[in-house]
């Protein structure tokens, strides 16, 4: 029988680390949010795929959606002969935009592809060049999207030079002590210092910080970034790969704010587990791209519009918005309860809007030190209790908690209770 051992030697020799992987488990099967190892153990998931599951694994209508896709057509590439299911699926999420007015939606295939055409549809739309991104954000791995990131370990550090022109100003998080007015102070000494706002293509902000450490944009900060952009001509884009599609309780994270949004860069749960991404963008800026500008060979596959048309269904046919904020509340107060015990590791900084929550582990009580070591053992000793968990921030501090939205609570109830034996074995260690 293949084991975990056996494939984790195999990995070892046959795949460079610089892909790293959190657990040392091979997957076998797995169903809404239960997972399989090749091993025959199941784990609770909490991950999701990194946030990409908002409707679970294998959701039935997913699947029914992508089979009846792959019985007619795979991929004839959208550039070379179009298809109905990428027209549906862009007609449908330009009538969920956050933003009023005419939309226009284009596909990709992952996130950081979103994310680097919309810098480019930026450039294209408003003749400027600089770019701001914020600190702590993640917006991919490529060239551009890892310039955008505000990680330099282990997401820059070995890959300059920096695409030029891309600024960081420091994410206001309260409990990390800076204030949206510290924020604002940065972005107006950057602009006297480095790149005048009349140079200033876009402003890019992740709603929820995903792996930032599920920091959520206070309202106030996405108020004054409209109104900087709106004075200096400026775009301002928010990327949703991680906290779009209802995992928030709102369809994408910017609505907590009622702020409308010039681009919008989607991916991860849109599609249900098919490798998909997107812009939902105001139409007039989308249109400013001359024909071939924009694409890709699988940008926008069928099989993934078809689960994507069938995500939406689910999230509205079963209440997910609802859902999360019911889940993120159950969530919430376990985990409250949990900070107020002396016999687990010390957690600070309970945060995060609808079921995208997450808890740091720090130093000691009543600080904000964060503790990533003790964090990383936190979600080893959860895999060994049959929880998949994921850690975040920047110092990998940050337990996240991303499971199905379809998940019953008992399924929930039964993984907190694996997350609270791991919190308890973490201190006694
Ligand atoms: N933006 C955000 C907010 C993300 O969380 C991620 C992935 N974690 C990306 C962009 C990049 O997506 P991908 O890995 O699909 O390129």
């Amino acid at each position: 029988m293949t084991d975990n051992a056996a494939l984790l030697a195999r990995r070892g020799a046959a795949v460079p680390h610089g892909v790293a992987t959190a657990a040392p488990i091979f997957i076998d099967r797995a169903e809404n949010a239960e997972l399989w190892d090749v091993e025959g153990r199941r784990y609770i998931d909490f991950a999701g795929g990194i946030a990409v599951l908002n409707v679970g694994h294998r959701h039935p209508k997913v699947m029914a959606a992508v089979g009846k896709q792959l019985d007619r057509y795979t991929h004839v590439a959208f550039q070379v002969t179009a298809y109905e299911p990428y027209i549906l699926l862009a007609e449908r999420l330009n009538g969920l935009a956050p933003f009023r007015g005419p939309a226009k939606t284009i596909f990709f295939t992952t996130g950081a592809e979103a994310v680097e055409n919309c810098i480019k549809i930026a450039r294209a739309a408003t003749g400027r060049s600089a770019v701001i991104a914020f600190t702590g954000a993640f917006h991919g791995r490529t060239m551009l999207s890892m310039a955008l990131t505000g990680k330099v370990t282990p997401y820059k550090r070995q890959f300059g030079p920096s695409a030029p022109e891309v600024y960081h100003v420091p994410f206001p998080a309260a409990h990390l002590g800076v204030s949206v007015d510290d924020s604002l102070k940065a972005l107006a000494y950057l602009f006297a210092a480095d790149a005048d706002p009349s140079r200033v293509a876009a402003i890019i902000v992740e709603p929820v910080q995903g792996e930032g450490g599920f920091n959520l944009a206070p309202p106030d900060l996405m108020r004054r970034l409209r109104e900087i952009c709106d004075e200096h001509g400026i775009l301002l884009i928010v990327d949703e790969v991680q906290s779009g599609f209802a995992r928030t309780g709102k369809m994408f994270g910017v609505e907590h704010s009622g702020v409308e949004p010039d681009l919008v860069a989607v991916a991860k749960s849109m599609a249900g587990g098919f490798p998909l991404s997107g812009i939902i963008g105001r139409a007039e800026i989308m249109n400013c791209v001359e024909p071939g500008g924009l694409g890709g060979t699988y940008a926008g596959s069928p099989v993934a519009c078809a689960a994507a048309l069938a995500v939406l269904d689910i999230i509205e046919d079963e209440g997910l918005l609802r859902r999360a904020d019911e889940l993120g509340g159950r969530i919430r107060s376990r985990v409250s309860r949990l900070a107020e015990r002396n016999d687990i590791v010390p957690i600070n900084a309970l945060r995060g809007p609808g079921a995208m929550i997450g808890f740091d582990i720090v130093k000691a009580r009543g600080t904000n030190d964060p503790d990533g070591a003790t964090a990383k053992r936190v979600t080893a000793l959860a895999l060994a209790e049959g929880l998949v968990l994921l850690n975040a921030g920047v110092h990998g501090e940050t337990i996240r908690i991303l499971v199905p939205l379809t998940a019953s609570d008992a399924l929930v109830d039964e993984g907190l209770d694996c997350m609270e034996r791991a919190l308890v074995a973490a201190a006694a260690s």
